[in-house]
Order: structure tokens, then C-alpha cells, then sequence
């Protein structure tokens, strides 16, 4: 009869597959957990961790960033070890872990974007958010992309945080810019920038947007920048002003909104100009590259499931701009070896079991958390329960999971492999310097850090 799995005898071996805060947080409710012993080693794509936090989260929202030094402190602890520059699927197979680990947690998020499935769509100056977010981060695969920043119109689609990102880092003035993080690079193409107008569509009305009252708020801060929004998108029926009592957020957001709208003539060189009750439907150009997009006035009709859906009216409208940032939600991309659920985008499981969805059947020893779990919602935070309903689930199956053979769990197997597969791994303290490094010199300029983008060089600073 072998010993439990997570036992002392025998303790438990996992794989977090994705640094950022839903990998974090299973790490941490893993070690949290006072009967288990266990061994984890948390798997990342690029060298440096902490996904969303470092490439998604705005360069002016520092204050969100520093839940990074709770990431730090689980680092600490010496059951968990990083390996960075390792991609699931491509530098280890799934079937690789499979055989050294007895449990398996997928943390990779949502790293695609969705589509408005409209003509136009892949011109030249029309992007995901997704990529603009990831370009002015710093994100290693997106450093090289381009944007059009000559023209002075940009369009945003969505009325989520995400399109507030981008809305105020597109009109903020570029010395509030160098403030910040922003990769390097990014910083000088905004500060060439001759956007000075931003629309935001959104197709429903102000009651129904995703945005958070902070973040609607922060608009009024900015320096330089008028906030224009018309006070006829924020005229409510009857039935829309009792909805609304039901609706805190939404409430703060109206108040917050009509201050706007209120505001006199506003003469700044910037403007964020917020339209509801508007969709794209097609997107014009002339010779590949964007110079137009038509859009169709909404009106709100019920759903079959009683919630509000934007319906065309055929008034249409056409509008001059060089570029449109579509930022109509994250997806998640399919994993070699794992299911996939390619309507809703997520790795099909209940309560974090992975399963095949065509038979319902479970996947024993794996799990998925965060956004690849339950979509791309929440804040950082959520994250945090979320993680922690999936470590229930792995603990309650150990009592019915085989577990890999004793002779794989010889804790420098996977080195072993990685480096038969060539692999320049990084770990916890590789990543420090690197850390140190940007930090190093984000206080010789006065910014937060300044953020070294490209695979290579991080390599190239982490091996001296
Ligand atoms: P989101 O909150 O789900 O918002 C998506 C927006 O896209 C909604 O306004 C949605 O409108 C709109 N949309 C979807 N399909 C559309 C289409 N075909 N045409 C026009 N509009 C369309 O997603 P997100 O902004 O990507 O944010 C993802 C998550 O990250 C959210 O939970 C967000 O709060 C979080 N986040 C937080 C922060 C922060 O805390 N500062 C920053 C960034 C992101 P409908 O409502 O009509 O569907």
C-alpha cells in the first residue's frame, strides 16, 4: 500500500502552468494548507512573471501593481520553484509533465482577444486592445508592432476597464506618461503621437457599461484632457431609472457621467469623447489601411433571457480615424494536450476539474483557474477565491488519484529535461536581478522601474 499522496513519505507534486496572479494564488492556498506536503513548480512563458500585472495592467495604476509583493513572498518559500522562458506545449509536452507531476494546474489566462465579425476588420489601424495593451507594457511578442499614431482620430470599441486603458493612455500628455512604466519605446511613439481625439463606442448606454466608477473617474483627472459626453445618452426611462436603484456601480457611474456632461466648454487639445448606443459595422480603408468606420445608432431591445441587447435602427453615421482599438473582451487560447471549450473560450471544468466536454468525463490530476477557468472577469483580487475553490477540488480528489510512479519524483528530473531540450530556464533569483535591474534604473530616471522588453536582453542581463 504506498504512502498518501501529500503525505511526507510521499508528498504531492504539482505544475502551475502560468506565473501571473490565478498561479500565485494556487501556489499560496497549496502551501497555506498545514496537513499537505508538497512540491510545486510554477511554469512561465516568459522569464520575467506576475502575466497581467506586469503586461495588462495600466503603467499609471501602480498602486494595483504592488500586489506583486505578495506574489514575492510566496516565491519565498522554498516548496515553490519558478522556471521562466519555459512555454507549455512547446518546450515541455503535456505527456512530459503528465509522467513528473501527480497534479496538474492550468493558470495561462486569456491571452487572445475576441472579434466584432465585421468587414474591415483586418485592415491596416484596426487592433485588438489587447495588442496596444500588451505594445505599451512592454510584452516581449508585441514590442514590435505597429500603430498609427499620425492621425488625430482613434476609435476604441467596449465599454469595459480595458477600453479605458487604453481611452487614457492614448490622451494622457506624454510627461505625465514618463512617469510612469510604459515601456520605453511606447513613450517615444506617444510622445510623437497626433492622436488628439479618442471616441469610445459603446453599444449599450451608460447604465449597462462594464468601466468601474475609479476608472470613469480618472478621466476627469487627467491633465489636458476634456471629457465630453452628450446628456442625451443619459436620459432614462422609467423602467431604466428603477433598474438603476438595483445598480450601485451603475448609479456612481450615471452621477460621475453627468458631471461630465454638465462641464463647460472645455478648450484642452485632447478629448475623450464617450458615445453610447453605438456599434462599428463596418470598417473602410483605402489601400489596406484604415480611413473610416461606419457606425449604426443601437437601440436597446430585451433578450430572450430578459437582459438588454444594442439592435441597429439603420441610422448610420461615418467617421474619420486612423485607427480602432477593439476592446470587446479577452479569450483564451487552446493548450497542446487539453480540452477546449471554443464557444465560450475556456478550458471546459466544473469547480476547476478539467473535462472533456463531449463525455463529461473528468481528466484526473487536472485543473485550470483564473481567467482559463471562468473567463475573462474580475479584477486581480478575484482571482484569489477563485484559486482557492480549485485547490479545494484538487485536495478533496488526492484520496482517489494514483499519483506518477516513485521514481519520477526526484525533484531535478525536470531540469534534467528541460536542459535535454535545450531550454535557458530561469528561476526566482535570476528573475531578482533582473528585477533589480529595471528597478535600478527606473530610479535614476524618477519612474517606477524601467521595463526591459525583449526575451533576449532579459536573458542576456539575468546571465551577466
Ligand atoms: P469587459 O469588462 O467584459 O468589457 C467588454 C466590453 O466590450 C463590454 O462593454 C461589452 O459590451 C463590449 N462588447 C463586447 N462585444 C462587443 C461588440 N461586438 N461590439 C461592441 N462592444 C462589445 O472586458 P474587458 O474590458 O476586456 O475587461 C476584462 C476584465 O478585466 C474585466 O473584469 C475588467 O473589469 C478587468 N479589468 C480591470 C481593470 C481595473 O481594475 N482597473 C483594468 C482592466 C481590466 P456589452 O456589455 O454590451 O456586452
Amino acid at each position: 500500500m504506498p504512502e498518501p499522496l501529500g503525505s511526507a513519505a510521499r508528498p504531492l507534486r504539482v505544475a502551475i502552468i502560468g506565473a501571473g496572479p490565478a498561479g500565485y494564488y494556487t501556489a499560496e492556498a497549496l502551501l497555506k494548507n498545514q496537513q499537505l506536503h508538497c512540491a510545486i513548480d510554477l511554469f512561465n512563458r516568459f522569464p520575467s512573471p506576475f502575466g497581467l500585472v506586469r503586461d495588462g495592467v495600466a503603467p499609471d495604476h501602480q498602486t494595483i501593481k504592488s500586489v506583486t509583493r505578495i506574489y514575492d513572498k510566496i516565491s519565498q518559500d522554498p516548496r515553490l520553484r519558478y522556471f521562466g522562458n519555459v512555454t507549455f506545449g512547446t518546450d515541455v509536452s503535456h505527456d512530459e509533465l503528465k509522467h513528473l507531476y501527480d497534479q496538474i494546474v492550468y493558470a495561462v489566462g486569456a491571452q487572445a482577444d475576441r472579434r466584432m465579425n465585421i468587414p474591415g476588420e483586418d485592415l491596416l489601424g484596426s487592433h485588438p486592445a489587447t495588442e496596444f495593451v500588451g505594445w505599451y507594457n512592454g510584452r516581449p511578442d508585441y514590442r514590435d508592432l505597429e500603430f498609427n499614431l499620425s492621425h488625430e482620430r482613434v476609435l476604441v470599441v467596449g465599454n469595459g476597464n480595458v477600453a479605458m486603458d487604453v481611452a487614457r493612455i492614448l490622451a494622457t500628455l506624454p510627461e505625465e506618461l514618463a512617469k510612469t512604466d510604459i515601456a520605453d519605446y511606447a513613450l517615444e511613439k506617444l510622445r510623437h503621437s497626433k492622436v488628439r481625439e479618442v471616441i469610445m463606442l459603446g453599444r449599450r448606454g451608460p447604465e449597462q457599461a462594464a468601466f468601474t466608477t475609479p476608472e470613469l473617474k480618472e478621466f476627469g483627472e487627467l491633465a489636458g484632457v476634456n471629457i465630453v459626453v452628450d446628456p442625451q445618452d443619459l436620459e432614462l426611462d422609467q423602467n431604466e431609472q428603477v433598474a438603476l436603484i438595483h445598480n450601485k456601480m451603475a448609479e456612481r457611474n450615471m452621477e460621475v457621467l453627468r458631471q461630465y456632461a454638465a462641464l463647460d466648454k472645455q478648450n484642452h487639445e485632447r478629448t475623450i469623447r464617450m458615445r453610447f448606443f453605438v456599434s462599428p459595422v463596418e470598417l473602410l480603408g483605402e489601400n489596406g489601411r484604415l480611413t473610416h468606420v461606419k457606425i449604426e445608432r443601437n437601440q436597446l431591445v430585451m433578450d430572450t433571457y430578459g437582459g438588454l441587447r444594442a439592435k441597429g435602427t439603420g441610422v448610420f453615421e461615418t467617421i474619420e480615424a486612423g485607427m480602432i482599438l477593439r476592446s470587446v473582451g479577452y479569450r483564451s487560447v487552446p493548450l497542446q494536450g487539453v480540452p477546449f471549450d471554443d464557444v465560450n473560450f475556456k478550458i471546459p471544468n466544473v469547480a476547476g476539474r478539467v473535462m472533456y466536454q463531449s463525455s463529461a468525463e473528468f481528466i484526473p490530476g487536472e485543473y485550470v483557474v483564473g481567467w482559463a477557468k471562468r473567463g475573462p472577469n474580475g479584477v486581480i483580487g478575484t482571482n484569489k477565491p477563485d484559486a482557492v475553490a480549485t485547490v479545494a477540488s484538487m485536495l478533496e480528489d488526492l484520496n482517489e488519484l494514483e499519483g506518477i510512479a516513485d521514481d519520477n519524483r526526484d525533484l531535478s528530473k525536470i531540469e534534467t529535461l528541460l536542459q535535454s531540450h535545450n531550454i535557458d530556464y530561469v528561476n526566482y533569483a535570476d528573475w531578482k536581478k533582473l528585477d533589480d535591474y529595471e528597478l535600478k534604473l527606473g530610479a535614476e530616471q524618477h519612474r517606477p522601474r524601467v521595463k526591459v522588453a525583449s526575451v533576449t536582453e532579459m536573458l542576456h542581463i539575468i546571465r551577466g
